[in-house]
């Protein structure tokens, strides 16, 4: 029990001129909502009016959720009674599933009852009409500010807001309480809910109203309730007003690769059931596992919740594994009337579209103007990032579904006309086609090249290069064309880039790797002409931000010459649908003649020029899903479990698994892997399965009354004894639990 003295003359706020002392209050709440320290708070309030108090708390043997009892006394003079209150002039009820006839015990016509309830003031009409009674809710202002946990809400302080414009206070008031008590931070949501909370019109006089018993909700037995003579069978479900459930929510990484892949599905069946397991569910959507799992800027990871605890998961070398060590190969479903559709380029995203038709039954023919099928994969990518056998591994999966191939076909106007009619669609997939040009003096002298042409003839016979090498741009191909140039013996490779070096496109941890094998990076740098063994480089300054939200370049009269017996141009391409027949147009991924629509879509690069093979491949598939008529499934899981929702001191801290580097002695002539992938793939038991149950019974562990059981593929909850508590929610180390209202 706490009973205080008056601070004398000081007292700092006016006491309400209507309010009769003594004033007895009465809080009910559950453990773990703070109930008593409201009482407490009521107190602090009333001591700084110069009132003598007393509060003390009421509790039971039961922990966190069971109802738990607080009293206030306040006085002008010292206060002898030490009982609990029994005819309290206020009552505050912090959780509505509280409301029951014994709350209402002692408590006469015209006192103030106070309630913390979601539910509008309407709900209410007609029940407590008797009382001068008031609405916040308190719960949902709290949870916004973040005050206790998503699971189990701390409201006393919020409510303390409504009871001060009950009481008539300002609500400044509660300042100095709060400050004395250590819970200053919690006076924007007490503002919150003094500004919310709404007062009932006017009181119904007590003899016109039906009694309190028929109007509130079922009797809840509490443990609190000493008139029994032996120990009741306390359902302790009737307590909650909240339920937790079980449900699956997107994971980060799911949510953010382009190409669609269930992260969470394969890496957590790669760890409980192994690769083959992994690999049936990673190849619904990826075709080129191990092309993927070496060359793909890795979104899913920048996103892995993982990071914000020790590493990001090794999401990328995980998928790799998968394409390298599996053997699997779907099989095509049988389909009543297959369809037969012809797929014009055979990339990445020519790739998926044919992969998700032929595992869907249907009978596919990609035409390639190349002599191989890969596009930029085997005539861009160099073999020391993307080895030519981890290609060849994919594309024998794809065909070996039954896809077939046509290459040396080059698709013109002419036959994509005939294609369309000879077909029951067409998905056109040709990549990019026109390299960006400069438009400066030399650009077609003998030692200027294009990027691509030349990755393309490293790709097909042993170049040799000497002195140095320029590199014009910031892209992937940028770096590719470097780190080549390297190997083909360039004595050094500067690349000049227009913007900033964070600002470069390329993949960030291609940019480091070409900076430690000597390539020399310079940022704010752009040709201005090209001459026979050098190049004229201006300075570039900052300028404002584009449309891209990057500081545009602009090019200043200051120049320096740079030495350079070969220029490689890797300024980016731009899409060239020269293939269209005439009359045709492109709209939302979909060929027009004129206004009739045909059933020829397009996907990747020449679509929406992404750029990465991750894209690709999820527009292939959209593709597909669009010849077939499939419609995506909404996303009807919200939003990915954040950082916050991961009960992080349930992992243990472990560093993530880095690929392995092979030993390169020297550059020239060496186009080995330079990234030989993880040793195994123990990587996958760092993935906290985000959003997504493991069954690993920490709810059962954290459930203070032991009444959630194990089920078949899950749990049950037993709802005649959950006490709505919240503890397992809080305990769910992984986001898939939440709690959800019940009604009154
Ligand atoms: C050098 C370089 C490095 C790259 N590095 C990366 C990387 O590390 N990571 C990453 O994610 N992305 C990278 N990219 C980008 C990525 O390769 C592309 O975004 C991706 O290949 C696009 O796939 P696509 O299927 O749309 O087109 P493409 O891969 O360009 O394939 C198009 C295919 O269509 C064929 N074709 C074209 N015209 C016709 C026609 N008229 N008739 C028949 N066939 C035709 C071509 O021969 C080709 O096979 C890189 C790109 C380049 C150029
Ligand atoms: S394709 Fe790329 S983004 Fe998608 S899971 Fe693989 S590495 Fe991540
Ligand atoms: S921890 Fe696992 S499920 Fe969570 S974001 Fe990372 S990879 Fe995805
Ligand atoms: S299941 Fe147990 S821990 Fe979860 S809310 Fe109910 S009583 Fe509390």
């Amino acid at each position: 029990m706490d009973t205080k003295h008056p601070p004398g003359s000081n007292s700092a706020i006016a006491l309400p001129s209507d309010l009769t002392l003594p004033l007895e209050v009465r809080v009910h709440g559950r453990g773990g909502q703070g109930g008593v320290t409201c009482a407490k708070l009521i107190a602090a309030l009333f001591t700084r009016m110069g009132c003598f108090v007393q509060t003390f708390g009421d509790y039971g043997s039961e922990r966190s959720g069971a109802p738990v009892q607080a009293y206030t006394r306040v006085d002008r003079d010292p206060i002898r009674n030490a009982n609990k209150v029994y005819r309290p002039d206020h009552l505050l009820v912090l959780d509505e599933g509280l409301l029951r006839p014994a709350i209402f015990d002692g408590v006469a016509p015209g006192a103030l009852l106070l309630l913390n309830s979601h539910l509008p003031m309407e709900h209410f009409a007609g029940r407590f009409d008797r009382y001068r009674y008031g609405v916040v809710d308190a719960t949902t202002i709290a949870r916004e500010q973040g005050i206790g946990s998503a699971a189990v809400v701390i409201i006393n302080t919020t409510i303390l807001g409504a009871y001060a414009k009950a009481l008539g206070l300002p609500l400044s008031a509660l300042e100095k309480a709060f400050a004395k008590l250590g819970v200053a931070g919690d006076l924007v949501a007490a503002r919150q809910a003094f500004e919310q909370v709404r007062f009932a019109d006017a009181l119904t006089p007590a003899a016109a109203m039906p009694p309190v018993a028929a109007l509130v909700a079922p009797p809840v037995a509490s443990t609190l309730e000493h008139n029994k003579d032996f120990p009741a069978t306390v359902l302790t479900g009737t307590w909650s007003n909240q339920t937790p459930s079980y449900d699956t929510h997107a994971a980060p990484c799911n949510a953010a690769c382009p190409a669609g892949n269930d992260v969470v599905g394969f890496i957590q069946a790669l760890k409980k059931d192994g690769v083959a397991a992994a690999a049936e569910i990673l190849l619904a959507t990826q075709p080129l596992p191990s092309v993927c799992g070496r060359v793909c800027p890795a979104p899913c990871m920048r996103h892995c919740n993982r990071a914000a605890l020790d590493g990001a998961v090794n999401i990328r070398s995980l998928e790799r594994w998968i394409g390298d060590h599996t053997a699997v190969v779907p099989v095509r479903a049988q389909v009543a009337r297959p369809l037969a559709v012809a797929v014009v380029g055979g990339g990445p995203a020519g790739l998926s579209a044919a992969w998700q038709l032929a595992r869907a039954g249907h009978v596919v023919t990609i035409y390639d103007s190349a002599p191989a099928l890969g596009g930029v994969l085997r005539n861009g990518i160099p073999a020391f990032r993307l080895p030519q056998e981890a290609l060849a591994r994919d594309l024998e999966r794809i065909t070996a579904l039954g896809v077939k191939v046509r290459c040396n076909a080059r698709i013109g106007k002419a036959e994509l006309a005939a294609l369309a009619q000879d077909h029951d669609a067409v998905v056109v997939a040709v990549g990019f086609g026109v390299p960006v040009a400069l438009g400066i003096n030399g650009e077609h002298l003998a030692n200027v090249e294009q990027g691509l042409d030349f990755l393309d003839r490293v790709k097909r016979a042993p170049v040799a290069l000497k002195g140095n090498v320029v590199v014009i741009g910031g892209g992937n191909t940028a770096i590719d064309c470097a780190r080549s140039a390297l190997r083909c013996g360039a004595s050094s490779v500067t690349i000049a880039y227009r913007r900033a070096k964070k600002d470069m496109p390329a993949i960030c941890e291609e940019i480091h790797d070409a900076e430690k094998e000597g390539v020399k990076i310079m940022p704010f740098r752009t040709p201005v002409a090209f001459e026979a063994e050098q190049v004229v480089i201006a300075e570039v300054e900052a300028g404002a931000p584009d449309a891209s939200g990057r500081r545009r370049p602009v090019v200043t009269g200051r120049t320096s010459a740079l030495a350079a017996e070969c220029v490689l141009l890797a300024l980016g391409q731009k899409s060239d649908l020269d293939l269209l027949p005439d009359g045709w147009q492109v709209r939302g991924g979909r060929a027009f003649d004129g206004n009739r629509p045909l059933t020829v879509y397009f996907a990747g690069d020449c679509a929406s020029g992404e750029g990465t093979v991750t894209h690709a491949i999820g527009s292939g598939r959209k593709a597909a899903d669009a010849v077939m008529g499939v419609v995506p499934a909404p996303k009807t899981n919200g939003l990915p479990v954040a950082p916050g929702q991961i009960r992080f001191d349930h992992f243990e801290i472990t560093r993530p698994h880095a690929d392995r580097q092979s030993a390169v002695k020297a550059l020239t002539g060496n186009f080995t892997e330079v990234n030989a992938g993880l040793k195994d793939a123990s990587e996958a038991n760092r993935c906290f399965s985000c959003g997504h149950c493991t069954q690993c019974d920490t709810c059962i562990i954290s459930c203070p009354d032991g009444v959630i059981y194990r089920e078949v593929g899950g749990y049950r909850i037993d709802p005649q004894y959950c006490k709505g508590c919240g503890m397992c929610v809080a305990e769910c180390p992984r986001g898939v639990m939440s709690m959800q209202e019940k009604t009154v």
